[in-house]
């Protein structure tokens, strides 16, 4: 167990929190970036061929696209700990860190990149068969789902997308919701009613999803009168929303009420002086690998004025 002062710490691993670490370290600002002890690399290191990612025009696996950016931070001087942050004390000049071995950190500023977390449905094969047909994420795994029959769990905005999104390679996609109306808006709701390859299966939920090597149906049962059926689907798509990454900070800088970073404007500077926040964590829109990054950027720029400035 140690106790350090430094100028930076960044808390996250994901595109956000290994783009600060680039900047910050170029900077000479020698970041202290917590990796998380088994969520290094955030989202990204669940998917496959990331094919937007600009740059790579024959695509990049995900992981291999967080070993570059690790590769990145480091070569700089980024100081790379594969740990969490456990307790955090974030007003005061000096901003007070603890990790899950028990070191404490004291940093003149701080950059939250904890990310979001797909919400699941809750089932226990749902997590069995992630990867096998359970997917959270259209863009990454569509591609696998090529004139095949597939579900889309969610009424909002994120379901609406995906399941468009989906139709470009299934031969169609079924949107299960669990009430009778959409909360997505208008504009989306309208272009997937307009889609011919778009189902809706009102008033229903899934409580089982089988299939013993990979999906191969789903039990459903009706919200209404209680009825289970069974139907054959080899690809389910769960699009519930996303929950940010922030119960840490929960009384430490202000959240708004969905639980993300408040941040100022356009900057990523949080209510706290020298806090900043970047990222998943920030963003309800867009929550891309690239936006992340930018944002990642963006952080360690607000920090090192910051401290020039003290
Ligand atoms: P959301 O708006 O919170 O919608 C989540 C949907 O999932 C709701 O329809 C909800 O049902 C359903 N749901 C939640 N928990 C469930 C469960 N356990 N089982 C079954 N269904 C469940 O989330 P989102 O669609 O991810 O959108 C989040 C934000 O991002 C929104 O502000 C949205 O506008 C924005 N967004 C925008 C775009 C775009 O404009 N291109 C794209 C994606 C997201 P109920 O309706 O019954 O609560």
């Amino acid at each position: 167990m140690s106790e350090t002062l430094h100028e930076l710490v960044i808390v996250g691993s994901g595109p956000a929190g290994y783009t600060a670490g680039i900047y910050a370290a170029r900077a000479q600002l020698a970041p202290v970036l917590y990796e998380g002890s088994v969520t290094a690399g955030g989202a990204l290191m669940n998917t496959t061929e990331v094919e937007n990612f600009p740059g790579f025009p024959a695509g990049i696996i995900g992981p291999d696209l967080m070993d570059n950016l690790k590769a990145q931070a480091e070569k700089f001087g980024s100081i790379l700990v594969r740990d969490d942050i456990v307790e955090l004390q974030l007003d005061g000049d000096v901003k007070v860190l603890k990790d899950g071995s028990g070191n404490v950190l004291r940093a003149k500023a701080v950059i939250l990149a904890t990310g979001s977390a797909y919400k699941e449905i809750g089932l226990e094969n749902e997590k069995r068969l992630s990867g096998r047909g359970v997917s959270w994420c259209a863009t990454c795994d569509g591609f696998f789902f090529r004139n095949q029959e597939i579900a889309v769990v969610g009424g909002g905005d994120s379901a609406m997308e995906e399941a468009n999104f989906l139709t470009r390679f299934a031969s169609k996609v079924v949107i299960i919701h669990r009430r009778d109306s959409l909360r997505a808006s208008k504009i989306m709701v309208e272009r997937a009613q307009a889609n011919p390859k778009i189902e809706f299966l009102w008033n229903t939920e899934v409580i089982d999803v089988l299939g013993a090597e990979n999906v191969s149906a789903l039990k459903l049962r009706n919200t209404v009168d209680g009825t289970e059926s069974e139907r054959a689907f080899t690809g389910l798509f769960v699009a519930i929303g996303h929950t940010p990454r922030s119960e840490l900070l929960v009384g430490q800088v202000d959240l708004d009420n969905e639980g993300y970073v408040k941040v100022d404007g356009r900057s990523t500077r949080t209510n706290l002086t020298g806090v900043f926040a970047c990222g998943d964590l920030v963003d309800h829109t867009y929550r891309q690998a690239i936006t992340a990054a930018g944002s990642g950027c963006q952080a360690a720029l607000d920090a090192e004025r910051f401290l020039a400035g003290h």
